[in-house]
């Protein structure tokens, strides 16, 4: 009867005393290199630490949007600033609508109120854990005016289905690409299949300057704009104190595009390298009963992996809870998590209105702001769901994926004794 149960030492889950896995770390992010510290070095030097049209941020602008085949692009402040940057420059606001998907990070639909416009959240497809085009389609009333899909954990949205829709309903496609740094879809990067394409560099994403974000567009008119939404309102034909519309100061500064340049140096070695450690785990963690790392679109050619995502089914766990598991994991010295723990749509500021709404201009009444009851069933479930790698943990070897294999095996050979303990 007991022969099943761990005996060893090495058995013992190390939640429950044993020796860990993995003692090693993983590498470390944000990646603090000779390359980084020269570029900072050199910003400092030089003497302009922020400008709107600096250098450094000139020279990052031009290389990071050519690199994703756009025309022009504008460093921000941070990525919630730059989706506010493209709605505003779109003329959004009070009394439209913009769909977002429920399974994403708090900025996709805060950016949306943040231009007194209304977020409307539709449910994200089975498979990859992006915003569903069916359902977005039967989100659109007369007031929609975009659509704003999140290439989540690095894996483009169904780019072709969504710009098909926004082209017959005349809506403006902006890409969260917040999770997709060199992500493409056939062949070509994500970022310029919109009119809009977006980014963070925070200092969990895959390039960073601690803090920043960028807007990309390929239309010319729109790209003036943007600039002026983030140069105080000021216009590049005007004088220093020549103020034409309301703006803000939402400039990257040089210390950070010098970073961000360095980095954007690495980014196609790191891709490929995540890409490798992607398939380790894939084979690896499948063969686990209960673990299934979530699918990949034939259409997607570069997938960006700010995360890598496996679902959890308790079940062939003995019942262990997902947080259990995790802890289990953690343990064993492999960083894990349960990803976003609910539906979007839930959170106190959308489920419990706490945001201006006389300013969306939309009634209480309209059925679209009564979040509260708003059930989106496969965003349900992956929040339920989902366990998450972050990044910097695929920038590891072969053998450091082995190890996350062998915790994985070792936790569901341990499944009933975690159960037992708890
Ligand atoms: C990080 C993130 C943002 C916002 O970026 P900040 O730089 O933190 O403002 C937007 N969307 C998604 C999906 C993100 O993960």
């Amino acid at each position: 009867m007991t022969a099943t149960r761990p005996t060893t030492d090495a058995d013992r889950p190390a939640l429950l005393g044993g020796t860990p896995v993995r003692s090693a770390g993983w590498p470390a992010w944000p990646p603090v290199n000779d390359a980084a510290v020269r570029a900072v070095t050199e910003a400092a030097e030089a003497g302009i630490w922020s400008a709107a049209d600096g250098p450094m941020k000139t020279e990052f602008e031009r290389a990071f949007a050519s690199y994703h085949g756009a025309r022009h692009g504008l460093g921000v402040c941070n990525g919630t600033i730059a989706l506010e940057i493209a709605l505003k420059s779109l003329g959004i606001g009070s009394g439209d609508e913009v769909i977002v998907p429920g399974y994403t990070f708090l900025a996709t639909a805060t950016s949306v109120l943040g231009v007194n416009a209304l977020p409307v959240f539709a449910d994200v497809d089975p498979e990859y854990a992006c915003l569903d085009p069916d359902a977005v389609e039967a989100a659109i009333t007369p007031r929609t005016k975009a659509i704003i899909p999140v290439h989540l954990a690095g894996h483009p949205a169904d780019l072709d289905r969504l710009a098909d829709l926004a082209v017959k309903h005349g809506l403006a496609l902006i890409e969260d690409a917040a999770h997709a740094h060199g992500a493409s879809w056939r062949g070509r990067r994500v970022g310029s299949f919109g009119i809009f394409g977006c980014w963070s560099f925070q200092a969990s994403k895959n390039m960073t300057a601690g803090e920043g974000g960028m807007v990309v567009t390929s239309d010319d008119e729109l790209a003036e704009r943007a600039w002026s939404f983030h140069h105080c309102g000021r216009s590049r034909a005007g004088a220093w104190y020549d103020h034409g519309i309301l703006g803000g100061n939402y400039r990257l500064t040089e210390f950070q595009s010098a970073i961000l340049l360095a980095q954007l140096a690495d980014l196609d070695e790191q891709l490929e390298r995540r890409e490798r450690s992607a398939r380790v785990l894939d084979e690896g963690l499948a063969r686990i009963t209960g673990l299934t790392p979530l699918g990949r679109d034939p259409r997607c050619t570069t997938h960006g992996y700010h995360l890598y995502q496996f679902r959890y089914d308790p079940n062939a766990f003995g019942g262990l809870p997902r947080e259990r598991f995790t802890a289990a994991l953690n343990a064993e010295g492999i960083p894990a998590s349960p990803g976003y723990g609910v539906p979007l749509d839930r959170q106190g500021v959308f489920a419990q209105r706490r945001f201006d709404q006389r300013a969306t201009g939309f009634d209480p009444s309209y059925p679209a702001t009564d979040y509260g009851r708003l059930h989106l069933p496969v965003t349900e479930r992956f929040c339920a769901e989902l366990v998450w790698i972050p990044q910097q943990v695929l920038l590891g070897s072969d053998a450091d994926m082995a190890d996350i294999v062998t915790a994985a095996e070792k936790v569901s050979a341990a499944a009933d004794t975690l159960v037992e303990a708890t």
